[in-house]
């Protein structure tokens, strides 16, 4: 999870009073959401920032409706607002510890301008973030876990909302292909973020536990956990190759 320094939180935030109120600022961080490719280049036709904005609050209240059970009452608030200056595509601020988060967008970014399915994943995933970690006691840490339990919990909404894993595997299919893809299974696909075919594995898995009968949150963060493993295992092993064949350390960030 992209964990900020809070330098990067830009002023207008911080000059936001209602804002303001919620910020925690003894616990900064942005937990962001993958660095997935662009379809394409942008068509540099500036995005209508009220159909952005409505899509983005629409998508977050399908997303808490499809989440409630899971959060049995307990689910806090979460608000949405644009930031140009973010530098992943969307990330999340907990603001209140077990109450409130706030998900900020890039209006140009691809977790907005994508498809319906992708962008439900990027709010899923964000939600993911509030209830991992602000809605629980312990303040997870910046890691793959991290990352990959928000996946396991927007793969649930994903379920849940009846949202399409057919085309939103397509997009993940596609970018998986790329020429980065083996790489990323060393080093992840930015400096927070495992390779995305561990985030579509967390997606199913979460997905399965709510499909079945008793779904919870503790058994999806449960059931992540092989996947976790599996992760780390695999970007291990593919760091010793990459090490062997060039020389040196692959990645900038150690395996976390
Ligand atoms: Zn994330």
């Amino acid at each position: 999870m992209g964990v900020a320094p809070y330098g990067s939180v830009r002023p207008w935030f911080v000059a936001s009073t209602s804002l303001t109120l919620l910020a925690n600022c003894s616990s900064p961080q942005i937990l962001s959401s993958p660095t997935l490719p662009a379809d394409s280049e942008p068509s540099g036709a500036a995005p209508d920032a009220d159909r952005t904005r409505r899509e983005v609050t629409e998508t977050l209240s399908r997303v808490e409706r499809a989440m409630a059970p899971i959060c049995e009452g307990k689910c806090g608030t979460v608000g949405a607002a644009p930031d140009l200056e973010l530098v992943a595509s969307a990330g999340t601020i907990p603001s209140v510890n077990g109450y409130a988060s706030l998900i900020l967008y890039r209006p140009d970014g691809t977790c907005v301008r994508e498809t319906e399915e992708v962008r439900f994943y990027c709010m899923a995933h964000e939600y993911g973030h509030h209830l991992d970690v602000a809605m629980s006691e312990r303040r997870s840490r910046s890691d793959w876990a991290g990352e990959l339990r928000a996946d396991a919990l927007a793969g649930c909404a994903i379920s849940s909302a009846s949202v399409s894993f057919e085309r939103l595997k397509t997009r993940f299919d596609s970018w998986m292909s790329s020429e980065r893809a083996r790489f990323a299974l060393a080093c992840g696909v930015d400096e927070s973020h495992p390779a995305l075919e561990w985030t579509w594995q967390a997606l199913e898995v979460g997905a399965g536990v709510c499909r079945g009968p008793r779904p919870s949150k503790s058994a999806i963060l449960e059931a992540v956990e092989p996947v976790i493993q599996k992760a780390h295992e695999a970007a291990r092993s593919e760091r010793k190759r990459l090490a062997r064949t060039r020389g040196n350390e692959p990645c900038l960030a150690p395996l976390q």
